[in-house]
């Protein structure tokens, strides 16, 4: 075992501050990386506010992080795919079965003993620590199976790569798996962190794509960050000129509202896709889905293989999240903005400011 610096939460309602936590060493498949940067993801703050207590309650104390992009410091003896030097990342995942269906299919996000990233029970904390929760990526450094550890391509900015590894997936997979291409009508609601990354992703796919904003200021980067139309969602008659015309919408938005308004706006058999989770159940009218053939569905993260094939596609089209970064010493302001809608359009914590604590 070894002490990593990190920040913590102690409580739904303290602010994050400086902690040290333990990690185990390196076993033979295990690669220790240093965390260069991390990003701010929505579900870290639903998390730490304890937001999701009925699905997951939150453990303390609470280091949140799942963005995680940082340099190999040391390798197990048994790791082939990275060497000390190399800029590995790590997302929402660090551990699963590996023998059941779901992850011999690579689709690990599924796998019923599968590990988050922080926040969830660590099957690998040694036996002095019973019951201990993972610790994620606001920390100068983490140990993970090389088996959940990406490539990132070397074209591509740490900092701004960082956001792929919750966001990007996050929205990339829906989009494949909902068949995303040139001549579909693409809707993406709520333009934060997620719904930046699926604009670019959906353009770089070839849709015509149309963003749904509540924050009228956001229009003239939606079109910068490839959205073909702006609509905001809170003008009716905006909304009503796109009625039952999309193939495809995202749902990306962090807080209660009307998805049965978006739902009018599918096609024929066209499917609307949650990513975003309020904690609240939302309301949905049976006869918006039925007369129409209409879906709804949701979608959790990605799978590892999708996830490196997701980074490969962004070293391809030259694709990062668009970042503010920030030392850790600013993660509770940077929160209290999430809130306002005011971050464009992640935030990625750049770990050097950790040695300052
Ligand atoms: P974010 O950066 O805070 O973006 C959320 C966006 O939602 C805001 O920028 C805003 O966009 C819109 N919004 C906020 N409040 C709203 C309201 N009251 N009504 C309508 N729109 C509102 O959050 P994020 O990190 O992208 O995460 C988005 C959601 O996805 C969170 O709930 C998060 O937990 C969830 N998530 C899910 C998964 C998954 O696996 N499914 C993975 C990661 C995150 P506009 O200003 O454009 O309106
Ligand atoms: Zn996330």
């Amino acid at each position: 075992m070894y002490k990593a610096k990190a920040y913590a939460a102690a409580g739904a309602t303290t602010p994050l501050a400086a902690a040290t936590i333990t990690r185990r060493d390196p076993a033979e498949h295990d690669v220790q990386i240093e965390i260069l940067f991390c990003g701010i993801c929505h579900s870290d703050l639903h998390q730490v506010r304890n937001e999701w207590k009925d699905v997951m309650p939150t453990v303390y104390p609470c280091v949140p992080g799942h963005e995680i992009v940082g340099r190999v410091a040391r390798v197990g003896s048994a790791v082939t795919r990275f060497k000390p030097g190399d800029i590995a990342a790590v997302g929402c995942m660090v551990d699963s079965d590996r023998t059941c269906a779901e992850c011999q299919a690579g689709l690990e996000q599924f796998c019923p003993n599968m590990t988050l990233t922080y926040n969830f029970p660590d099957k690998r904390a040694s036996p002095e620590n019973p019951g201990a929760v993972t610790y994620g990526g606001y920390s100068d450094s983490i140990v993970v199976d090389e088996r959940f550890v990406l490539q990132v391509p070397r074209n591509l900015d740490p900092a701004g790569a960082a956001p792929l590894l919750c966001a990007g997936i996050t929205t990339y997979s829906p989009m494949r798996h909902w068949g995303v291409t040139k001549g579909k009508k693409v809707g993406v609601a709520g333009l934060g962190g997620l719904g930046h990354m699926a604009v670019k992703f959906a353009h770089a796919l070839g849709a015509h794509v149309v963003v749904f904003t509540t924050s009228p200021g956001k229009k003239d980067d939606a079109r910068r960050l490839g959205a073909d139309e702006v609509v905001v969602s809170r003008n009716a008659d905006e909304m009503q000129k796109h009625a039952d015309s999309f193939d495809f919408i995202l749902d990306a938005v962090a807080a209660n509202h009307d998805i049965d308004a978006f739902i009018q706006l599918l096609r024929r058999d066209g499917n609307m896709t949650l990513v975003g989770a309020p904690d609240k159940p939302l309301a949905v009218s049976g006869f918006g889905l039925i007369f129409k053939r209409r879906s709804l569905s949701g979608s959790p993260i990605g799978g590892i293989p999708q996830t490196q094939e997701m980074l490969n596609f962004c070293g391809e089209h030259n694709i990062i999240a668009d970042v503010e970064v920030i030392p850790v010493q600013k993660v509770n302001e940077a929160y209290d903005r999430l809130l306002k809608s005011d971050v464009k359009y992640r935030f990625s914590i750049d770990m050097a400011s950790l040695k300052a604590e």
